[in-house]
């Protein structure tokens, strides 16, 4: 059965009568890009296959009451008293913080019965807080009112979505896991420019796939190194701006800003070790912006290997100089990478746990999918990119 099957007989079971809509949105597999998004970079996602649904249906009292077929305990909160001060605990805090935000914008949130089911395993890398939030979101709106999902609708809700997440749920996450759920284009990757949100799709060729392999470490990005990897990041814009103040994020900085950070961190008396630390956290996005329009470009022509070593690159430099890989997560690119028909492969997603993205050749497929899945706890799948968030079905 699809999530939305599921969510529909769940909420069916719940609640005692049929959901009036569900909303489907799916995860993403970020193929280049990591920790980009948040300093207004580039980031290169597909929007997968695996896919969150939630069915849902107007309630008396104007209560939100939410059940997940993965999470026990149901959660249910009035919309209009959410406070960001005070946020909802566990996994009822991404259903809460779309719908505070979504109130907040003045939308008269409406009281609504809700069940979540998904095929998005969480923590894996794939961005499944993503796709509740946007699929929750789009339930609450379709309930409060007729909206048309065009680009500009979408465009918003991720925005909604990124909102909730960063000032209720707490979680300092960037733009692209929302844009991706919500702007996703079947058969092709999208270039995301995360400062000015605008989403080009980069067609796929079909001699190309994309296998994800989960290493089943699990993280919660709301309490790892994430937020503390955000902070150095804007710790290293901090100190660059006292020299260069027209660059107002990493993603305008140029490779020769390293040597001005360097100097800056070192006038400030920043302690050896957090200058070499920071230098380190800037060089990784400065040079992963660069390997971004690269991919987009090797992939726009089928450039299979070269597209494959910007992503070795820029998984040895979220190793190296970002601090975000594992040892499991390396050695899993190391599996991948010694197996025929294997382009590249790197770690997707914030890290410290999660998956591991590989471009591998079409016609190999099978073996190697057949061969990373011998290796691996959590499996390896192919992931085939697909649209993005949509009204599965009414009524
Ligand atoms: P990722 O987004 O990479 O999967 P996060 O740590 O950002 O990892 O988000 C995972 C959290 O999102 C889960 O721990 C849970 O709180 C929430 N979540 C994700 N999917 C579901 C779901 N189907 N039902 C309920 N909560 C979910
Ligand atoms: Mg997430």
């Amino acid at each position: 059965m699809t999530p939305a099957e599921r969510a529909v007989a769940g909420f069916l079971e719940t609640y005692g009568t049929a959901p009036c809509i569900t909303a489907v949105a799916p995860g993403r597999v970020n193929l280049i890009g990591e920790h980009t998004d948040y300093q207004g970079g580039l980031v290169l996602p597909v929007a997968a296959d695996l896919r969150t649904a939630v069915a849902a249906g107007p309630a008396g009292g104007g209560i939100v009451k939410a059940c997940s077929g993965l999470f026990p305990d149901p959660v249910s909160f009035d919309p209009g008293s959410l406070s960001p001060g005070n946020p909802i605990e566990g996994w009822g805090r991404y259903v809460a913080g779309i719908a505070w935000a979504l109130y907040s914008s003045g939308m008269a949130v409406p009281g609504a019965d809700i069940y979540i089911e998904s095929d998005i395993p969480p923590g894996s890398g794939l961005s499944s807080s993503a796709a509740l939030e946007v699929a929750v979101g789009m339930a609450l709106s379709a309930m409060a009112g007729s909206v048309s999902w065009d680009e500009s609708s979408l465009r918003s809700l991720a925005g909604f979505c990124q909102l909730g997440e960063n000032e209720y749920c707490g979680v300092p996450c960037g733009s692209m896991d929302h844009l991706a759920a919500c702007l996703g284009v079947s058969g092709s990757a999208l270039l995301l420019d995360c400062r000015t949100l605008e989403a080009s799709p980069v067609p796929i060729p079909g001699d190309l796939s994309i296998v994800v392999c989960d290493s089943g470490e699990r993280h919660d990005l709301s309490t790892a190194g994430y937020p503390g990897r955000q902070a150095e990041a804007a710790a290293a814009l901090a100190s660059l701006g006292t020299r260069r103040p027209e660059v107002q994020s990493l993603r305008d900085a140029v490779p020769e800003d390293l040597v001005i950070l360097e100097e800056a961190l070192a006038a400030a008396g920043a302690p050896a070790s957090e200058a070499v630390r920071l230098v380190g956290r800037a060089r990784h996005i400065i040079e992963e912006n660069r390997r971004v329009r690269l991919a987009a470009e090797a992939l726009g022509r089928g450039d299979g290997a070269s597209m494959g070593r910007l992503m070795r690159e820029s998984h040895d430099s979220l190793r190296d100089l970002y601090g975000v890989s594992t040892p499991g997560l390396d050695a899993l690119v190391e599996a991948a990478m010694a197996l025929p028909g294997c382009f590249g492969a790197r770690l997707t997603g914030g890290g410290f746990g999660g998956s591991v993205v590989c471009l591998v050749e079409t016609g190999g497929v099978e073996g190697f999918l057949a061969a990373m899945s011998a290796f691996l706890p959590g499996g390896a799948r192919l992931v085939r990119p697909s649209g993005g968030a949509a009204i599965e079905r009414i009524g």
